[in-house]
């Protein structure tokens, strides 16, 4: 009777086991196709992860950076300024202000460009960043761009400063 059944030798601790065995019954370590199954089941998963995360961030990119015309020219930087925030060492730099769309279609993403300037308008710093606003004709929205790094300069050093409109989106 047990010479009819097949049998293999464990790839583990070397008994001779059943042919159909997933699992030692002696030393319990998996066996063949089952331990391939795992390892495979395990490279699915982690290759799902990785494609998954890859797909999130292209979606999450191209929210923040919408596609389709760019309606920058409607949008006026109606005021603006300059602020310092003192940090451990030197300081950092805000601009807060006041946007107006005096176009006819709504936006939702305006990157603005603030430059930080000397007293012969020499650029010392810049900082570009994305807001999601929904801004409709004829209405106005404040904004507030941080540096957040400390600014390299003394503080008297920045004498003016420009907000550029980069750009207005639709979603
Ligand atoms: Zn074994």
């Amino acid at each position: 009777m047990e010479s009819e059944t097949p049998t293999k030798i464990c790839r583990t601790c070397f008994s001779e086991i059943d042919a159909r065995a997933g699992k030692c019954p002696k030393c319990h370590s998996l066996q063949g196709p089952l331990k391939q199954l795992l390892i495979a089941g395990i490279i699915l998963v982690v290759a799902t992860l990785i494609g998954s995360a890859i797909w999130f961030d292209i979606l999450v990119h191209r929210r923040l950076e919408p596609h389709g015309p760019n309606y920058a020219a409607n949008i006026d930087v109606v005021s603006s300024r300059l602020f310092f925030v003192p940090k451990e060492k030197g300081h950092s730099a805000s601009v807060v202000g006041q946007l107006r769309n005096s176009g006819t279609v709504a936006v939702d993403v305006i990157t603005l460009e603030v430059r930080l300037l000397d007293k012969d308008g020499g650029l010392l710093d810049s900082v570009t960043r994305s807001l999601s606003e929904h801004l409709v004709p004829n209405d106005e929205i404040s904004f507030k761009v941080p540096t957040y790094q400390n600014i390299h300069m003394p503080q008297d050093s920045y004498a003016n400063h420009v907000v550029i409109v980069r750009s207005a989106k639709q979603r």
